[in-house]
């Protein structure tokens, strides 16, 4: 019998395999019975090692556990969500970018904790701000120093499971995770050379272990950050927002301009942010279409339809400056069931 670990990397054809109970780090081939039957292991597998040969460091994956969820960009198994690192100031914060990021963990369904790094830049009052307007979008908030090393404990605390880290280049994300995992020696501004180019290590995932319980990868992936989600999704991935989904006069509201709109009404602190996103996201779903459907498209120009359908080639038109009649035509456009009121 062998024992059980979580694959931390993967080099060429070896496996990084911490194993459980502090067992040590081991460097493992995958049994051939594996890869006949196609099983593929991935970085942040649980894995069954048996054949260890602790003098050398060697043993072999003879089973994969199943796995909870995997993440393609970048691949990874049993992640439990986004380590999201904002700078408080070089750069900026900016709300919409985090919001950016946010929308597309919400989208992948993972949990995110937002550190906001370089608190010693600034007065404390607007480390409070942000921190209280963050909390309030419903996510958990670490405001931290990587130089001064103030709130990384609690952060270590945090942490359990895997994670993977992200965030805009220079915000801190190198220094962060040298400070959470000491032994690294990790070059400041090598992870933003990574994501910015794509280099040959694009591909390259890796886990550092924080602790006994967390992982985290620093790998890119999370920068592919144009919005191509199905425009009635994106309200959705605003938790705040989820409380007034479904109170809107019209069932498939897309928050705009309709009238009777409950998320509007809200004044909500990100609803700028929304209507931002949203108007994205309308134009890169017009694409989309353009696309898959070039025929209908050019059917639809030449006028063969009339009635609400004709709204579709003039998207684009009406999203420059969207009155409240354009708006209301494009109700029809993403819900066949447009007409269909709630009461
Ligand atoms: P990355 O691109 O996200 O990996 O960011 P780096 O870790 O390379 O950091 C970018 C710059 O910010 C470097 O000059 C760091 O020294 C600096 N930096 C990182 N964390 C902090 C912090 O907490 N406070 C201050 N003042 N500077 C920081
Ligand atoms: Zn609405």
């Amino acid at each position: 019998m062998g024992t059980t670990g979580t694959v931390l990397a993967q080099e060429a054809n070896f496996y990084r395999v911490r194993l459980d109970d502090g067992l040590g780090m081991v460097l493992c081939t995958r049994r051939a019975r594996l890869k006949k039957t196609g099983q593929s292991v991935l970085v942040g597998d649980r894995v069954e090692v048996t054949e260890i040969d602790s003098a050398s460091g060697r043993g072999v994956i003879a089973a994969t556990c199943a796995r909870r969820s995997v993440l393609s960009k970048p691949p990874i198994a049993n992640c439990t969500g986004v380590l999201v690192v904002f700078a408080l100031s070089e750069p900026a914060y900016d709300p919409a970018l985090l919001s950016r990021f946010l929308v597309h963990i919400e989208a992948e369904k993972l949990g995110a904790i937002v550190c906001l790094n370089k608190i010693d830049e600034v007065p404390p009052e607007a480390v409070e701000a942000v921190a209280v307007a963050v909390g309030g979008w419903g996510y958990t908030v670490r405001p931290v120093s990587a130089r001064t090393g103030v709130g990384i404990e609690a952060l270590r605390a945090e942490l359990a499971g895997t994670y993977v880290l992200a965030g805009p280049s220079g915000v801190g994300k190198s220094s962060l995770l040298n400070y959470l995992h000491p032994g690294l020696a990790l070059r400041v501004g090598d992870i933003s050379a990574r994501l910015g180019r794509g280099r040959h290590t694009t591909r390259h995932v890796e886990l550092f272990a924080l602790n006994a319980e967390a992982l985290v990868a620093d790998a890119p992936g999370f920068n592919q950050l144009e919005l191509t989600l199905a425009p009635e999704r994106l309200a959705g991935y605003f938790p705040e927002f989820r409380p007034y989904l479904g109170c809107c006069q019209f069932r498939n509201c897309l928050h705009r301009d309709e009238p009777g709109c409950a998320v509007r009404e809200a004044n909500l602190e990100r609803y700028g942010i929304y209507r931002e996103f949203l108007a994205e996201v309308l134009v890169n779903a017009q694409k989309q279409r353009r696309t898959a459907e070039p025929d209908e498209a050019i059917r639809l120009r030449g006028g063969l339809r009339r009635g609400k359908a004709v709204a579709v080639p003039r998207l684009e038109e009406q999203l420059r400056g969207t009155s409240r009649r354009t708006a209301r035509q494009q109700l029809g456009r993403w819900d066949e069931t447009a007409a269909d009121e709630a009461d």
